[in-house]
């Protein structure tokens, strides 16, 4: 599973699922109806902290993956468990846009060093812009961070 659509409340998991190569949308609106539709019209599985909604997708036929704890890495530990309970595999693919989903292309650091500061410019070889809101990402901090989100996963 690699589509996924992540319930109100948990941008900051949206945002780092995309980033790990999740095809993710998040649901802002938060209305559980227009997430279930959104869910089965596009073949997505739901991820949310909502125990009544995540239940009430599953009857409704909607993988859901049920998440809780305080931070991102503890939510995508418990997002792996429900996906292990469910008999789901998540299967991320190459790195989206965090921002907005889109896909990334790989872009020389030539062509991006006008958009850079330059000690960022000095520091990274690898660089990636995304195609749909042109948003610029390069193998630093953020990148090592999701490394430990790639180890959880290795876990379903
Ligand atoms: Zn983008």
């Amino acid at each position: 599973m690699r589509r996924l659509v992540v319930d109100a409340m948990l941008g900051s998991l949206a945002r780092k699922l995309r980033a790990t190569g999740f095809d993710t949308v998040y649901y802002a609106a938060g209305d559980d109806d227009g997430a279930l539709r959104l869910c089965r019209r596009q073949r997505r599985a739901l991820v949310t902290a909502d125990r009544a909604l995540a239940s009430s997708a599953v009857h409704k036929g909607v993988s859901s993956l049920l998440v809780g704890g305080r931070d991102d890495t503890a939510r995508v530990s418990s997002m792996v468990q429900a996906a292990n309970l469910a008999g789901l595999r998540l299967l991320p693919g190459a790195p989206r846009c965090s921002a907005c989903n889109g896909r990334l292309s790989s872009r020389k650091v030539n062509d991006v060093r006008g958009e850079l500061p330059s000690s960022v410019a000095a520091l990274h070889r690898e660089f990636y812009s995304c195609s749909r809101c042109g948003q610029l990402y390069w193998k630093g901090s953020h990148w090592k961070k999701l490394r430990s989100i790639r180890r959880l996963l290795a876990a379903n």
